[in-house]
């Protein structure tokens, strides 16, 4: 869209704020409103903001940032009121120079796009974003009872989770997502909305903009969403598997009918990539404590480095489409992770396996998860990493991802997590306490 289109748009749908959205290195949605007024001035990236006030962006001496607005994310916010309506546009982050910041994460997935572009290539991306829904309490706070099983002892007529369900994907849809399946997952309160894939930028755009949608239609069904990875010990988490390929042109690169496994040189390449970079692209892929409690054997998360045409326990799984739906589906990323990084991360791995033509290890067809160690070391199958702790010091050692992120972004990347790390350390647990309280 042009900047007067907007303007247009704007004025003919009764748009009185509009929504100035960025993403900080965690992940977090930040926003600044406007009105109407102000919009001119803001499309041309004249408004400014204290960057010092974000966790993760700019220093003081550098405090004062520009939003540069993507004009083709302005979007209506459905839920709100129809009239003085209100809109956003999601935006980069700009130094007062002019020059992109380097700490604003769709910056650092724009400088790889960039990068795939150069070798003829545009990623595209489908992701399969799992969520629990969970019942607020008396008190107003989200609880970690699900609707499921109060709906099922209480023979309600419909369940609150389904009704909330259905009412997101007709708000993504009136927001421009294409729908392609919606349903109930393995673990009660659990879901699942899966939207059409599209080019890298876009796809991350859109799983910032799905995880809001989805807490607040929650919230107006007098439910909780939350997309931690593993919300309780011993049912399965929630994962956001990425599907991903490359296109050169209209054709999907990863295509080859006379292929092995009817997957293309280029394919084999990318896949070698993501698997040499697993253990570093973990920690921008599952970026907090708690994933790490998803990432354990038996709840169809995978633990293993390994790649395989069918089986759902190794990291890499190949979906049985081909043609144009020919795809890697990388299993480990899970709904905590910025999505942006994440995305830059798996791209640069993937291009660099093309660039080297790196070959992965055969592929496994059986369960992973039953293999003993001897197995594991003949096929070259490693772990991934265990911890938050262990994942960032693969990053650390990991230099195509050091890269990717930029020195800036790095190491207030690598600070904050090793932070999170050392606050989560030292704390005594209720485990700790039922083991040892009593018995030492
Ligand atoms: P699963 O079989 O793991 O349940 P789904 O069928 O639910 O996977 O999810 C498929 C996702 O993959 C959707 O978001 C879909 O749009 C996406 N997808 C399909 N074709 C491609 C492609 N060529 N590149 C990237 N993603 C794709
Ligand atoms: N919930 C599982 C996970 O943690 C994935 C289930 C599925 O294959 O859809 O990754
Ligand atoms: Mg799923
Ligand atoms: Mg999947």
């Amino acid at each position: 869209m042009t900047k007067q289109e907007v303007m247009q748009k704007a004025k003919e749908l009764g748009v009185e704020f509009i929504h100035l959205q960025f993403t900080d290195l965690r992940g977090i949605m930040k926003n600044l409103s406007i009105t109407i007024e102000q919009l001119d001035k803001a499309l041309d990236g004249e408004i400014m903001f204290d960057g010092s006030s974000i966790d993760g962006f700019a220093r003081i001496e550098e405090s004062d940032m520009y939003l540069k607005p993507d004009l083709d994310t302005f979007v209506v916010f459905p839920w709100k009121p129809q009239t003085a309506r209100e809109a956003r546009l999601i935006c980069d982050v700009y130094n007062p120079d002019n020059t992109p910041f380097a700490g604003c994460p769709r910056n650092i997935l724009k400088k790889t796009i960039k990068k795939a572009l150069h070798m003829g290539y545009t990623m595209n991306v489908g992701p399969e974003c799992e969520f629990f829904l969970f019942e607020i309490g008396e008190d107003g706070t989200p609880t970690l009872k699900t609707n499921d099983d109060a709906g099922y002892f209480d023979l309600a007529p419909v369940d609150l989770g389904e009704s909330a369900r259905r009412d997101m994907v007709l708000t993504l849809k009136e927001m421009g997502f294409e729908i392609e399946a919606s349903h109930h997952e393995c673990a009660p309160g659990q879901h699942e909305i899966d939207f059409k894939y599209s080019d890298a930028l876009k796809a991350a755009d859109n799983i910032m903009t799905f995880k809001m949608v989805v807490r607040i239609i929650a919230q107006r069904h007098g439910l909780h969403a939350t997309f931690m990875p593993k919300p309780i010990y011993g049912i399965a988490g929630s994962g956001m598997h990425i599907n991903q390929s490359l296109f050169n042109g209209e054709k999907n690169a990863f295509d080859d009918p006379n292929g092995e496994y009817q997957l293309s040189d280029t394919a084999m390449h990318y896949i070698a990539g993501l698997i040499k970079h697993a253990r570093g692209l973990t920690a921008l892929t599952n970026p907090t404590i708690n994933s790490y409690k998803r990432l354990v054997p038996g709840y169809e998360a995978p633990v293993n480095i390994a790649w395989s045409p069918k089986n759902r326990s190794p990291l890499i799984r190949i979906p049985a489409k081909r043609g144009s739906s020919t795809r890697v589906e990388l299993r480990n990323p899970d709904p905590s992770a910025n999505p942006y990084l994440a995305l830059a991360g798996n791209l640069a791995a993937g291009l660099s396996g093309i660039e080297q033509k790196l070959m992965p290890p055969a592929p496994v067809s059986e369960n992973v998860y039953d293999m003993t160690e001897v197995e594991k070391i003949e096929k070259e199958i490693g772990a991934l990493p265990g911890t938050l702790l262990e994942a960032i010091e693969a990053l650390k050692q990991d230099e195509l991802l050091m890269d990717t992120l930029g020195e800036h972004a790095r190491v207030k990347y690598i600070k904050g997590k090793l932070h999170e790390w050392n606050d989560y350390r030292t704390q005594v647990s209720k485990w700790e306490l039922d083991q040892y309280l009593t018995s030492i």
